[in-house]
């Protein structure tokens, strides 16, 4: 029988719901491009609940219990004696949200004898040490496409609220004002603005079509380019790296995962490139971008604004810099958190465990690393040492 130690977070400080602003979800039938929806052979929770906090527990506890596994869930993931650590050694199957991340590094993978399986509940497994896990015969899978749509949603959303300035007008209606001139001195219109995507996979894509009704000039860079008829029908201008695209933005989002290829991207020698007052959005990671540089070009008004979820580390201490600098738009780690990401992460979740203890295939598009090398999703989308 296995050990499962999930890592998630705490619950909301007025305690775990017990009602919700709606009732359920809107069924979905598959994903943008076909791939189908999570299929676990069951689950044990009503879509729309609260299942990524500790008390919610992704929905597993009777389905693990029942097959005879102990489940431990804990939000206490930082340091030798958090629960976390102390439970590592034990642990057959890590599971892990990205907006909580049980950082498994090498150090903590060389500690987990018994480890076999390194679940993402969520998409990015940047969290794990990839190489020590390909080193370590470790899997890591993840629930690709469960929350790409949230996070493209998020994207517009910080787009909008950044070019139009709506945070800093939304406190002055909290502050009791009426202050239109100070709303508007750093309000614009996104019609006829150039946005451009670092990377157009799943969310990346999704954002481009849902940016393509605003009469917007479209630009994206991706290792891979899109087919011919996708760029024709939403008039995209591909440029082969990052660098080559920003000068030509007055908008980037970034959507590329973190890797040996991107982390840093965004230095200040990349962002002088860009052109001054342009705004720059990443839910990818905190770390594909470099954090002081990003305070230095909103100080020195080269960027009009920053907003995205992401940090490093996360949970971001008090004084990160990031919480003070001028004209952001940060979030905590949500924007793939929704409670309709949460019923499909769990889901799929489930379906990846019973896969796993059946001694069956995991599917390939949840993939990252397998039997001792990068594979499914994770031999396209991320690089390997070496
Ligand atoms: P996909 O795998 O669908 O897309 C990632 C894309 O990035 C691929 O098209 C890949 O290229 C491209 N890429 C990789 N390296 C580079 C590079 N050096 N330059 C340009 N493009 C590159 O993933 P998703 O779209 O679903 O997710 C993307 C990332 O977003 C995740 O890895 C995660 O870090 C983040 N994320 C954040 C969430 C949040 O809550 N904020 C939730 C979910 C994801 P190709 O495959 O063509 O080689």
């Amino acid at each position: 029988m296995a050990t499962i130690l999930c890592v998630l977070y705490d619950d909301p400080v007025s305690g775990y719901p017990t009602t919700y602003a709606r009732d359920g979800l809107p069924q979905l039938e598959r994903y943008p491009g076909g791939q189908t929806l999570p299929t676990p052979s069951a689950i044990d929770f009503t879509p729309g609940e609260l299942l990524g906090s500790v008390s919610g527990e992704l929905g597993l506890r009777s389905f693990l219990e029942g097959h005879g596994h102990t489940l431990i869930v804990t939000s206490d993931k930082e340091g030798p004696d958090s629960e976390f650590e102390r439970r590592l050694p034990e642990a057959d199957v890590v599971i892990s949200q990205p907006f909580w991340p049980a950082y498994l590094t090498a150090e903590r993978i060389a500690k987990a004898p018994n480890l076999k399986l390194a679940l993402t509940a969520g998409i990015g497994s940047d969290h794990v040490d990839l190489d020590a896990a390909i080193e370590h015969g470790v899997t890591v899978a993840e629930v690709t496409y469960c929350n790409s749509i949230s996070v493209a949603e998020h994207v517009v959303m910080m787009i909008l609220s950044l070019v139009r300035n709506y945070l800093p007008s939304h406190r002055w209606v909290l502050d009791d004002g009426w202050n239109i001139a100070d709303c508007v001195e750093r309000a614009y219109d996104v019609e006829g603005m150039d946005i451009g995507t670092v990377a157009a996979g799943r969310i990346g894509l999704a954002v481009l079509r849902r940016l393509a009704p605003f009469d917007v000039r479209l630009h994206y860079t991706d290792r891979h380019r899109l087919p011919a008829e996708v760029e024709r029908e939403l008039n995209l201008t591909y440029h082969p790296d990052a660098r080559s695209m920003v000068p030509h933005c007055d908008v980037v989002t970034i959507n590329a995962p973190l890797h040996h290829e991107t982390r840093n991207l965004f230095d200040d020698d990349l962002l002088a490139t860009m052109r001054r007052g342009a705004y720059l959005i990443n839910t990818a990671r905190g770390l594909i971008v470099d954090r002081d540089a990003i305070v230095r070009a909103l100080e020195s008004g080269q960027l009009a604004g920053y907003a995205g979820d992401v940090w490093y580390p996360q949970p971001a201490p008090a004084d990160h810099p990031w919480r003070t600098m001028p004209h952001h738009g940060m979030t905590p780690h949500i924007s793939g958190s929704t409670l309709s990401a949460q019923a499909r992460y769990a889901a799929g979740t489930r379906e990846i465990l019973e896969s796993f203890f059946a001694g069956s295939p995991i599917r390939d598009e949840y993939l990252i690393v397998d039997g001792g090398r990068l594979a499914g999703t994770g031999a396209h989308s991320y690089s390997a040492k070496g």
